[in-house]
């Protein structure tokens, strides 16, 4: 026994947090309701009551996916995690992956799949825009892949990605159809089964107006009949989709894989409670109007969107063009300063050149798209900017 150090300092007194809005590409402010309910007793991960919420939120999902899919679970993990459990259960050593990569989520989805030793071919086409269906059907032909990669909402370039026709493409040529959804799903359209989309992670902490640090999920059956008929093992233990499917109740009995991540799963609870009470149609409307308000606010300014072409534009995080001679950093420090919000700067491929505002779940309100606006036009004028 040593005696307790007196030079190593612990922290002292109540947490103390500041009031944000958090106009960025995420986290965005969670709903009260949602935070109200992380503060519920604890319950045991494998209690009955917890069992049943389990239930409730699988449902949940599936609502938001669209899918009537039974394998739908929350990852315990942030949208990263999703992207390498998803990896991790679909692709074997050796097996073809093309992976749409226009921004920093298709560069790290690679980097990942190298790391499972699959066979990596990166589709590529420039940051601010998105694949073209055609280009995408070359390369599934000619390389005829186990999964195919995109990203519906690239938040680092504010591109959106159109899936239509994609699982059809990827069914016809022996591929599964991977969706990234964390910056999308709420936002807006996605229909998991419709879409013929095999397995799709998504986030809590975006549009869906919840704490970080679960991760939708779903896959179809044939992704399930991909799992189950896999040569290899699946080389993590903590993302083994038959160990987690049978602590979701996929199967007869239930499982401990791990401790639930119990009061961040009761805000997941409330959180698909209200993308099902508000429904998902008046949720995308909601989006689309207020992109809209804010691009008629920013174009007033003089400024343009990164992704030129409007079927790209991702309504949920839209990139900004930051206009010769203006101090980017400086404008998201003098707005934070000066109105507690949260404009972010680029990130990958669109660091330095963008400014990135969401517009995501509960923070998609009329009064803080005018706030914005307003916070632009203050920042930009301090800085002697006048308009283009
Ligand atoms: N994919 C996309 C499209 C994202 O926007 C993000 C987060 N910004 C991620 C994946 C990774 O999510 P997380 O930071 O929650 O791990």
């Amino acid at each position: 026994v040593f005696p307790v150090s007196d030079k190593i300092k612990g922290p002292q007194g109540v947490i103390k947090v500041p009031y944000r809005i958090l106009m960025g590409p995420g986290p965005s402010n969670a709903h009260p309701r949602i935070l109200a309910a992380q503060t519920l007793p604890l319950l045991g991960h494998l209690h009955p009551p917890f069992l049943a919420l389990m239930d409730e939120i699988k449902a949940g999902l599936q609502y938001a996916f669209q899918t009537e899919s039974k394998y739908t679970l929350l990852i315990s993990g942030t949208g990263h995690a999703g992207m390498e459990l998803c990896l991790a259960n679909m692709l074997e050593p050796g097996q073809k992956v093309i992976i749409g990569n226009n921004g920093i989520w298709g560069e790290r989805c690679a980097d990942m799949a190298k790391r499972y030793e699959a066979n990596v071919i990166e589709l590529k086409c420039p940051p601010g825009q998105s694949f073209t269906f055609e280009e995408v059907k070359k390369a599934v032909e000619e390389h005829k892949p186990a999964l195919l990669f995109l990203c519906q909402g690239e938040s680092s370039t504010g591109v959106q990605q159109s899936l239509a026709g994609m699982g059809e493409l990827c069914h016809q040529n022996g591929a599964l159809l991977l969706v990234d959804t964390v910056c999308s799903l709420g936002a807006v359209p996605f229909f998991g089964d419709a879409w013929g989309v095999d397995i799709c992670y998504s986030g809590s902490q975006k549009a869906l107006s919840a704490s970080p640090g679960t991760t939708p999920f779903f896959m179809s059956q044939k992704a399930h009949d991909r799992l189950t008929s896999r040569k290899t093992g699946v080389h993590s233990y903590n993302y083994d989709l038959n160990l987690l499917g049978k602590y979701w109740g996929w199967y007869e009995g239930r499982f401990y894989h791990h401790t639930g991540i119990v009061s961040l799963w009761y805000g997941m609870r409330e959180a698909l409670a209200i993308v099902y009470e508000t429904g998902l149609e008046t949720m995308w409307k909601r989006h689309r109007e207020l992109y809209d308000q804010l691009w008629e606010g920013l174009r007033d300014l003089g400024l343009e969107p990164f992704a030129e072409n409007p079927a790209d534009q991702l309504p949920s995080v839209n990139t900004i063009k930051v206009p010769e001679g203006i101090d980017w950093l400086g404008l998201n420090n003098y707005v934070m300063g000066k109105y507690n919000l949260e404009i972010a700067g680029g990130l990958g491929p669109s660091a330095g050149k963008v400014w990135r505002i969401g517009i995501m779940g509960f923070n998609a309100t009329a009064a803080n798209i005018a706030l914005v606006i307003a916070a632009f036009k203050d920042g930009l004028q301090s800085q002697g900017f006048h308009g283009a």
